[in-house]
């Protein structure tokens, strides 16, 4: 991994969990506490749980981050969060885009990118979701989807800001499936060209996650693949002792 980047290791609870579920975000944090991760740690729960996460793993260096907002501050959005809610809640970081949202929500790559402005505007890390079907994998279109979805899904905004884009294969999420080291490798150095020609040189910065099916079984040949900064992880971060193998998998930093 390039010099300028430090991995990013992102829980996505996804629509699970109670305030019972706390104590495994708890875990995590005196885990880190005792010994520190090379790379950035954060859980993304419900909204719901977003300000007793951050109380609960207060000094941890566990971040605290929300699964999507809308792109609008305030308004008449019934069940609608905004960045801003997200923010005063104690998130720090944002995913958008999560194929979850992309299909249940016919979420497009215009208003993905309105709600990385939005993140901004409200002072949130985005993780950007790309990943192509399992019928355009076939078809040979992985990287041409993919790429698509970066020039798209990315505002002229994130110039200069902190964010990271998290490669998951839609095929590859909740299956058990996980796409080779080398496929995984070519995504990722389409995505890393995506980004370069879109923000220059500064873009190196951005970290590159890999998601779908990351467990502590898979996780440290996926991180040790060329171009992967990170993990964004669904099923295996619900359980301490999960994502804290996935935690430690990552040795790079
Ligand atoms: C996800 O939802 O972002 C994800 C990667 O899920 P899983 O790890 O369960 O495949």
């Amino acid at each position: 991994m390039a010099e300028q980047r430090r991995a990013l290791i992102a829980g996505n609870w996804k629509m699970y969990g109670g305030h019972a579920w706390l104590d495994q975000a708890r875990a995590v944090a005196e885990a880190l506490r005792a010994e520190p991760a090379r790379a950035r740690v954060a859980i993304c729960p419900p909204a719901t749980l977003i300000h007793r996460m951050v109380e609960s793993v207060e000094g941890s260096g566990l971040l605290v981050g929300g699964q999507d907002c809308r792109p609008e501050a305030e308004g008449a959005f019934t069940g609608d969060v905004s960045a801003e809610m997200l923010a005063d809640a104690g998130a720090t970081l944002v995913v958008l885009g999560h194929s979850e949202r992309r299909t249940g929500h016919a979420e497009d790559d215009a208003l993905i990118a309105a709600k990385a402005d939005a993140a901004l505007r409200a002072g949130l890390e985005p993780i950007v979701c790309v990943g192509e079907r399992l019928e355009q994998r076939q078809a040979g279109q992985a990287l041409a989807v993919v790429t698509a979805q970066i020039e798209a899904s990315l505002p002229a905004a994130l110039a200069g800001r902190d964010f990271a884009v998290a490669y998951e294969p839609v095929w590859a999420i909740g299956t058990g499936l996980t796409p080779t080291a080398p496929e995984i490798e070519d995504v990722h150095a389409a995505i890393r060209a995506a980004l370069s020609r879109r923000f220059g040189p500064e873009s190196l910065r951005v970290p590159i996650l890999y998601g779908g099916s990351v467990k502590p079984a898979n996780a440290a040949e996926i991180l040790r693949t060329p171009e992967v900064d990170g993990a964004l992880v669904g099923g295996a971060s619900l359980k301490a002792a999960d994502f804290l193998g996935i935690i430690r998998a990552e040795r790079r930093g």
